[in-house]
């Protein structure tokens, strides 16, 4: 039973979610709601259409159980009631997105980010394939690789290639017809259209296009009404030769999403971008540090990528933090001010999980020694350079004194420790294999 009226219960949920939501949620979303003057121990919704009905439970499940009474079964006590055709005549001003008959253009466009140039991409062995796969698209829609489905985990440039492939092809084609959308923006498109009941126009729009670049498909998962639209989408460009590119956070065949859509995604080439090495991370700090107008010396561009590598965009968020204090603080950029400033960022990953058992048998394994013969006082260079390769990543994983850290080894001063580390920093430098080795030793301890 109700305790308040349902009108107060509604207003309450109403305005929680106007706090939670971006204005343009609130507005696409929760506004077209109406509470029914019918609700009585159940609260009944009029929604203009399914899918805001589909939106409000499958986003809004948990607020929804905290504002709204529950009926004895544990299910919410709400009902729907679809009522668009009673509300255009009720309400014919009522605040509705208009589009311009003569042009029917997205209003859910991406604006493409002016940075995001295929020569602002630094190239590497993660991204090369994928990138020439994007160039090659850009030069010749719908000629080469259609669709090109691009994959790869969150923040290694996914996006950025997207809108590259978009810069790239206005520049070459003048008169190209090009729609950058994320895939929540085209759901959005689909919703406004059809509360305006301007539907096939948007199709139209569509199904015009030479280029449509979507990014991250993966969203479509939680919004499965919408698949059907999407996919029809897909088919009417590809048989027109027209070209799609996608990006998304899994392969196509990952994606909880319908046979025939993920048949029409992987008709193409199918792309994956890793994660760059240290070389290219490397590369990306110093040129997005002249993008921004500093100069940073490579020991402390190697010092940042060493210690943030599974992620491009974290990368850019150390240099941002970086550059903002050496400029606040009018510092020289060194390796010590970029210790003291992003410290805290490598910390917590390296003192997570790891021990110093961990970190000799990791050691012992690599170089097929025992961790006796690593923790021992043997000379010999079999036993000599794992030891020291075990003090290396003691002094970088744990986060102890070095007193501590040498008394793992039998040492009873810290300066065979902070020889050994010096020695091995300065080879990972120069020999990449040795970088390798160590970079995966590091991420088993810390995962
Ligand atoms: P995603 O879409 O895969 O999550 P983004 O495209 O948004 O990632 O990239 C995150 C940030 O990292 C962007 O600022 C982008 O410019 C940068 N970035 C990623 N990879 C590279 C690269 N290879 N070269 C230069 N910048 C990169
Ligand atoms: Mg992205």
């Amino acid at each position: 039973m109700l305790t308040r009226t349902p009108k107060e219960v509604w207003t309450d949920f109403v305005e929680s979610m106007q706090e939670r939501c971006s204005a343009t949620e609130f507005q696409n979303w929760i506004a077209p709601i109406k509470l029914s003057e019918e609700s009585e121990a159940e609260l009944l919704l009029e929604v203009p259409n399914i899918f805001v009905q589909q939106y409000l439970l499958d986003n809004f499940r948990e607020e929804l159980y905290t504002f709204l009474p529950s009926k004895a079964d544990g299910s919410l006590a709400l009902s729907f009631k679809i009522t668009e055709a009673k509300r255009e005549k009720t309400a014919p001003q009522a605040p509705r997105p208009e589009k311009k008959e003569e042009s029917p253009t997205s209003s859910h466009s991406v604006e493409l980010n002016r940075q995001y140039l295929f020569e602002n991409f630094i190239e590497g062995p993660s991204n090369q394939f994928v990138k020439s796969a994007a160039i090659g698209v850009a030069s010749v829609p719908g000629k080469s690789y259609n669709p090109l489905f691009i994959h790869g985990g969150v923040g290694l440039g996914k996006t950025h290639l997207l809108h590259s492939i978009a810069h790239e092809a206005k520049k070459k084609h003048r008169k190209i017809r090009i729609e950058c959308i994320t895939t929540e923006g085209f759901i959005n498109d689909i919703v406004d259209h059809l509360r305006s009941k301007s539907i096939d126009q948007l199709k139209r729009h569509y199904r015009t296009l030479d280029l449509l670049l979507v990014d991250d498909i993966q969203f479509l998962e939680t919004r499965l009404n919408f698949e059907e639209e999407l996919c029809n989408t897909f088919e009417a460009l590809l048989n027109q030769g027209k070209q799609i590119v996608i990006t998304s956070d899994k392969p196509p065949g990952q994606l909880r999403l319908s046979e025939r859509l993920i048949g029409r995604m992987e008709w193409g080439l199918v792309a994956h971008i890793n994660t760059p090495d240290l070389e290219t991370r490397v590369a990306i700090l110093q040129h997005k540090a002249e993008l921004k107008g500093f100069r940073l010396p490579h020991a402390v561009a190697f010092f940042i990528a060493e210690h943030i590598y599974q992620n491009v965009r974290q990368l850019e968020g150390a240099l941002n933090r970086l550059t903002a204090y050496a400029n606040l603080m009018n510092l020289e950029i060194t390796k010590d001010v970029a210790e003291r400033t992003l410290g805290e960022l490598f910390s917590p990953p390296n003192s997570k999980k790891t021990s110093i058992e961990n970190i000799l048998k990791c050691v012992a394994a690599m170089f097929e020694v025992t961790v006796t013969e690593i923790k021992g006082s043997s000379k010999e260079k079999k036993f000599a350079y794992p030891r020291q390769i075990a003090m290396y990543l003691a002094k970088e994983l744990l986060n102890e004194s070095l007193l501590k850290l040498a008394s793992y080894f039998g040492s009873k001063t810290h300066s065979n420790l902070h020889h050994a580390w010096k020695k091995i920093s300065t080879q990972i430098e120069e020999d990449e294999l040795l970088r390798r080795r160590i970079q995966a030793a590091r991420r088993n301890l810390e995962s």
